[in-house]
């Protein structure tokens, strides 16, 4: 069975510990392949290769880092169809998701960086006659790129592009759950011609591997996406190093749907927007609030189309939604499945584990759910469950579906679906969340802010906000 290697310096090598653990295939809950069970003597040795790295990668003209990026990224769509299989094989998504979203994503990432930093520009600012002041922008050093399991190569990619284009040298982490996308994604930086020791993946557990990236002293800078209470952890680390964190973290999205939508569209964007990659993305819509008038015709067509979803074995071109990313994520997912019913909520749609014939009968497949009933103030509508499941209830005021869309401690992203664009654009200004989508959901621009507010996280990637956060800031003025 394939043997996942750490990458450090340029070189694929065993942990210093000896030891690897086991990589489960979701969709057969089978052992496919070893993870290294990486230490700090992992982290040092890259944090070491990353540090010596850095001057030369650095001076390097901005072109010649954006050539090698676009060299990955063609790279990346080469290879597209082996990258989209590993990446189903262990994550349990679908082959066609990952064909149409995470791969192409991956390579996107990737180019779009290689252009921004050939954009990149920073200001000046004249003080009358007194001075001309310039902002200088240099890169931090060695960063540590720490991401999770859900989009696997599209959130690595997502954080190591703008990381190496504006000049850092990094050590990063995929999740130890989804860790061979990465694995294979440096084979593919060494064939594009990335220097040794500018990217270096430590793979491995995150209170060993990943803590040992937060606290390494050459670590400049941390971005990390993933749960709310590891970013926690996280902050608390960095924060007396006084560290720069980017944190991306969960969400607990509304879909607020008023009675004018468009409403045909609403249902088929929801319905993707709710069992999209299992409901494993930070920014599907978990609550979804129909106005009082459209509840009825909106819940029927909405359930009718979660029904016509296939679960099941992700390799099959009839199969919608995969399998979830393990046993213990399944029963989590389960757990509240059954919270929600004892909080008084009606399951009119999925509600059960699934078990496909063949092998993916002992996989971790739930159905599409659809849960009715429930009070916004409910645990079930309060946390995150990062799985298939949506609750659905109806409102009759705009003040009263702003309040219920903000009751969660969590702020990432919000859909609202309207034609009466005053009030779309009024909503949106009450809505605490940092990425609003009005009558449509996960259309990206890679240029734009992307974050969360409250509990879902710190900072803004995307766009520039990504390659400044790699940068150290520094104004020069010249008196005149
Ligand atoms: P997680 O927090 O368990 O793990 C994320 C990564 O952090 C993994 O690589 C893990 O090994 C590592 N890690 C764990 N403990 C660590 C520590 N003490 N120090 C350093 N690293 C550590 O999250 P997960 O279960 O992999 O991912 C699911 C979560 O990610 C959900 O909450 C989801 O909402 C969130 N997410 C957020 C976004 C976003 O953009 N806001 C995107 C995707 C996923």
């Amino acid at each position: 069975m394939e043997k996942i290697l750490n990458y450090i310096n340029g070189v694929f090598t065993g942990p210093a510990g000896g030891t690897f653990f086991d990589n489960i295939n979701p969709a057969t809950g089978r052992v496919y392949s070893y993870v290294p069970d990486s230490d700090e003597r992992d982290v040092e040795a890259a944090a070491a290769a990353a540090e010596k790295a850095f001057p030369s990668w650095a001076s390097r003209p901005a072109r010649e880092r954006s050539e090698i990026l676009e060299r990955i990224a063609a790279l990346i769509e080469r290879d597209k169809d082996n990258l989209a299989l590993a990446e189903s094989v262990d994550q349990g998504k679908t082959i066609a998701s990952a064909l149409a979203l995470d791969i192409p994503r991956a390579a996107a990432n990737l180019r779009f960086f290689a252009g921004a930093i050939l954009h990149f520009s920073s200001a000046a600012h004249q003080t009358d006659n007194a001075a001309l002041n310039y902002t200088a922008y240099s890169p931090v050093g060695v960063v540590g790129c720490i991401s999770p399991w859900n989009l696997p190569l599209y959130l690595f990619t997502w954080k190591i592009a703008p990381a190496l284009a504006s000049g850092c040298t990094v050590v990063a982490k995929p999740s130890e759950l989804s860790p061979m996308t990465a694995f294979l994604f440096c084979s593919l930086c060494d064939e594009a011609g990335l220097p040794p020791g500018v990217l270096n993946v430590v793979h491995g557990y995150g209170h060993k591997a990943g803590q040992a990236i937060v606290d390494h002293p050459l670590v400049q800078a941390i971005s990390f996406t993933g749960g709310t209470e590891t970013g926690k952890k996280i902050a608390a680390s960095a924060a007396p190093r006084f560290r720069k964190l980017s944190l991306e973290l969960g969400g607990k999205n509304p879909n607020i749907i008023f009675a004018d939508a468009d409403m045909e569209e609403a249902v088929r964007t929801t319905v993707l927007s709710s069992f999209s990659n299992q409901g494993e993305i930070c920014l599907c819509g978990s609550r979804i609030f129909v106005e009082r008038s459209a509840y009825d015709s909106f819940l029927a067509a909405f359930i009718e189309q979660t029904r016509k979803l296939v679960v099941g074995d992700p390799r099959s071109s009839q199969v919608n939604v995969g399998a979830l990313i393990s046993h213990k994520h399944m029963e989590k997912v389960l757990g509240y499945i059954e919270l929600a019913k004892k909080e008084g909520g009606e399951v009119v749609c999925g509600g059960k584990q699934l078990q496909p014939q063949g092998d993916c009968s002992t996989g971790f497949f739930v159905e599409p759910t659809i849960i009715t009933g429930l009070s916004h103030s409910c645990r079930t509508n309060l946390e995150e469950i990062f799985g298939p499941v949506v609750t659905i209830a109806p409102f009759d005021s705009e003040d009263e579906v702003v309040a219920w869309a903000n009751a969660p401690s969590y702020g990432l992203s919000a859909t609202i679906w309207t034609q009466n664009l005053n009030r779309a654009h009024k909503v949106s200004a009450r809505i605490k969340a940092g990425v609003i989508w009005i009558n449509c959901w996960l259309l990206r621009d890679l240029r734009t802010p992307f974050g969360g507010m409250k509990q879902s996280g710190v900072g803004r990637e995307g766009g520039f906000d990504a390659l400044r956060f790699f940068m150290d800031t520094k104004n020069i003025c010249i008196r005149l």
